[in-house]
């Protein structure tokens, strides 16, 4: 017998190893095994077992598999299809793609203790990796230990997490409000760790620390004798409901629930729930959710990084009354193999965690939610590139489950999803509190400025309206959030007069604008053109270079209004969480009453009494040479337009622009997609832009600029004659340079997506041997285009 093998690298043919007789039995595809590669032992997946050799290499010359590690299966029939269509969708090889799946370390024996049960019920418990080391005393092979594993009659475990499983935490009683207070300055999530604890008194352990994130704030918290901690399991009664508050569904609520009811009983579909933010669509997953869990099945919650706080795992834990695990970046290695292990042992029947969870061993899975569908955070940037939105909805085809995609403004790919039927949708359209949205005003920077009541003194980027709002705002004792849409580009280009951008006459993207050679290019085809005095539209000479970012419209808020006190959030300003936290704690608590940033603003808080939002630029973001900007931008003016009138005052928002009637921005004054997306779906069309074409983006560096774009070509000439597709390139990246590299990348547009990949897979290996100074990475479908 003999078994394909995947090891950590990044080949994309397995090798090929003898099943030795002791294992024939039990090996399957999907099990890690030890084996031998050269003079060493390392772990790989078996990928696939046969009678026959099919490896061109004769039997006597192959080597056998050395052992079975314990823990298997590490990936079940269903991951393990899961991982293998990645591997095949993503063009990933497929070690790469399944050592991704696990967390690290858990290879590791060290790692695991293990409590041994013999038949006269005595109990051992011993380190893994000494129980191996020791084998004259204990007698016990690899497979035994699987074996045992299987059948119950060992379990493993993580050592320093399983300390953790019975203690609490409580407030000590002696709280000195000083200390507090001056605690919570530096890390201002314990703010909510408190409000909890005082609300039921004890959490577990792990939840606080999962909550903070970090355990030197625990530390930190129990030194100060702030908290206690004791054991004790006091699990169950942590999840007491919240105080006597029952929910009535609203129509458009009931309504989309019985249809995602309706598709959990009949097994796989997709169900997306358009509603705007505030309309109660968490209230439906948790509702589905609890049908979920009474029906004996799990619930897979996605969610993007940003939107794990400790708020938002509260409700779901207190709302589902179970145990919840949570998966986030924060984690330590053994605290993500324990929450591994209590997920693979069915210990937890509800996962809540960013992309990477979508890999959680969850058995038995009646529903996936993706909340924030939209969000680009799902995609990874790095190998391997899969996007955890589209995985979910594979997952759940594989697992035969509903997949609810949820989002206040879906992406124009789920609404031409939802067009053509493939995903069902509800809409809400009411905030579940019936507060009204803001009202949206759009003001075009571009004209006159010569009118009796204007304000003298103001920058270009400061309109009157904007002044005189920012005013009434801080007489009035309310906030503002001032953003500027910043992203990737220091210069951008633009006629001040009519507000025209420079576009690629091919390919309908902004063109970039390269300093030293005064050239505006194309980073999809190449196209470039010098950059004239004149503008092609207006004839005026106002074409302007624009370079200002958020520190610049801080010091002139500060300038033109004194009694304003002024917060940035932006990359320069906060380097860490906790600068994050500090920000975002001293504009809540009234210390500053302007907070200025980057799209850092948009996400996430909750602050009741900001009354204005105001964008500065809304044109900024419009300059990345990206097809998806008009898109992007709709989103984030749509998040941040959300951030303003939460509290009991309604909010304003003016949206600033030298392009009033640009689709995407004047959308979000009714702030239905809908009319958007017929617009934009027209101009993806004529284009060949997804989702009417698929793209790939080849990516090359090197130190040596020429090799880089010989690489390339090698890939172009391969799919020259292509029906249904269009190769564009290759052209410098947006990033010409990283380091000492230099970015070049080749755009694939295609209908012919599995001809493409088959091409690109059969090349693949000879490139990388020939060209091996040269880094190639593939991108199928990207979100970042840079
Ligand atoms: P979304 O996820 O769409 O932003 P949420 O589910 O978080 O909306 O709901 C917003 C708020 O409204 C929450 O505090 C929630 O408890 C509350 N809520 C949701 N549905 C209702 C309802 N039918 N009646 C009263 N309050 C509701
Ligand atoms: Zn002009
Ligand atoms: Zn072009």
């Amino acid at each position: 017998m003999f078994a394909e093998i995947a090891l950590r690298n990044s080949l994309f043919e397995p090798f090929t190893y003898r099943v030795p007789e002791h294992l024939k039995s039990v090996l399957k595809e999907g099990f890690a095994v030890y084996v031998p590669v050269r003079r060493q032992v390392q772990v790989g997946f078996v990928t696939s077992l046969s009678e026959k050799n099919s490896s061109g290499v004769s039997e006597e010359r192959l080597r056998d598999i050395i052992d079975i590690f314990p823990l298997n299966p590490v990936f079940d029939r269903n991951m393990f299809q899961l991982l293998m269509w990645a591997s095949d969708y993503y063009i990933e090889p497929p070690g790469s793609m399944l050592f991704s799946a696990v967390p690290s370390g858990i290879f590791k024996l060290s790692n695991f203790k293990v409590r041994l049960n013999y038949e006269d019920s005595r109990e051992e418990v011993i380190g893994l990796s000494r129980l191996f080391k020791k084998k004259g005393n204990y007698k016990i092979s690899m497979l035994d230990l699987f074996r045992r594993l299987s059948d119950g009659t060992a379990q493993l475990f993580v050592e320093e997490a399983d300390r953790d499983q019975g203690s609490v935490v409580e407030l000590s009683g002696e709280v000195d409000e000083e200390e507090i207070r001056r605690v919570s300055e530096k890390y201002p999530v314990i703010d909510e760790i408190l409000e909890y604890l005082r609300l039921k008194r004890v959490l577990p352990l792990y939840e606080v620390l999962s909550m903070l994130r970090d355990k030197r704030i625990l530390r930190y918290l129990y030194k100060s004798n702030i908290i206690r901690i004791k054991s004790g399991d006091l699990r169950a009664s942590s999840y007491a409901v919240e105080e006597g508050r029952v929910i009535e569904l609203n129509e458009e609520q009931l309504n989309a629930l019985k249809s995602i009811e309706r598709i959990r009983e009949s097994g796989f579909g997709v169900h997306y729930l358009y509603g705007v933010t505030g309309s109660g669509k968490t209230e439906i997953y948790l509702r589905a959710a609890k049908g979920v869990l009474n029906s004996g099945k799990s619930v897979l919650f996605l969610v993007p990084e940003i939107g794990l706080t400790p708020q938002s795992i509260y409700r779901i834990r207190s709302s589902l009354m179970c145990d919840v695990a949570v998966l986030h970046s924060g984690l330590y290695e053994k605290e993500r193999i324990q929450e591994y292990l209590r997920i693979k042992n069915g210990e937890v029947k509800v996962v809540v965690g960013a992309r990477s969870a979508i890999f959680a061993p969850l058995r038995n899975v009646g529903m996936i939610v993706v909340d924030e569908e939209h969000d680009t955070a799902y995609k990874q940037e790095e190998s391997p590139r899969y996007n955890g939105r589209d995985m979910a909805i594979k997952r759940g085809q594989i697992e035969g489950c509903v997949v609810v995609l949820g989002s206040a403004t879906p992406s124009i790919q789920s609404i031409y999803s939802i067009k053509t039927g493939k995903f069902s949708e509800s809409r809400l359209t009411i905030r579940a509190n019936n507060k009204p949205l803001p009202e949206i005003d759009i003001v075009s920077l571009s004209r006159s400025k010569a009118e009796d009541d204007d304000v003298e003194g103001l920058p270009f980027y400061i309109s009157d309206e904007l002044y005189r709002a920012l005013i009434d705002t801080i007489n009035n004792n309310n906030k503002a959030i001032l953003m500027l849409n910043r992203r990737g580009f220091n210069t951008f280009i633009l006629c001040t007069s009519c507000g025209y951008v420079f576009k690629c006459p091919d390919c309908d993207i902004h063109l970039v604008y390269h300093r030293q050679r005064e050239m505006l290019l194309c980073h999809y085809c190449g196209y470039n053109q010098r950059l004239p005095d004149i503008c092609p539209n207006c004839s005026s000479l106002s074409i302007s270079k624009f370079g200002f970012g958020t520190e610049q419209v801080e010091e002139t808020i500060k300038r033109l209004i004194p009694s304003s006190r002024t917060v940035r959030l932006d990359r320069d300003s906060v380097s860490n969480m906790y600068d994050l936290e500090n920000a975002i704690s001293r504009f809540s608590k009234g210390d500053a009453n302007i907070l200025i940033g980057t799209q850092m603003v948009a996400k996430g808080h909750h602050f009741p009494d900001v009354t204005l939002v105001g964008v500065i630029l809304a044109d900024m973001s419009l300059s990345v040479p990206d097809f998806r900007v008009q898109e992007r931008l709709l989103q984030l003016l749509m998040q941040v337009a959300g951030r303003a009138g939460r509290g009991s005052e309604s909010g304003k928002v003016i949206i600033q622009t030298f392009n009033p009637f640009e689709p995407a921005i004047v959308a979000t004054k009714s702030g239905n997609m809908d009319e958007y997306a017929s617009i934009e779906l027209v101009r993806r069309k004529n284009l060949f832009y997804p989702p009417f074409s698929r793209i790939i983006l080849i990516r090359s560096r090197s130190e040596d600029a020429k090799k880089a774009e010989e690489v390339l070509m090698i890939f172009k000439n391969a799919l020259s004659g292509l029906k249904r597709s269009e190769v564009l390139g290759p052209v410098k990246s947006p990033i010409e340079r990283i380091k000492k590299e230099f970015r070049y990348q080749l755009l694939i547009k295609t209908v012919e997506i599995n001809r493409v990949r088959n091409t690109l897979k059969n090349l693949i290996p000879d490139v990388y041997k020939l060209h091996h100074k040269v880094r190639v990475s593939i991108d199928v479908d990207p979100l970042n285009m840079l």
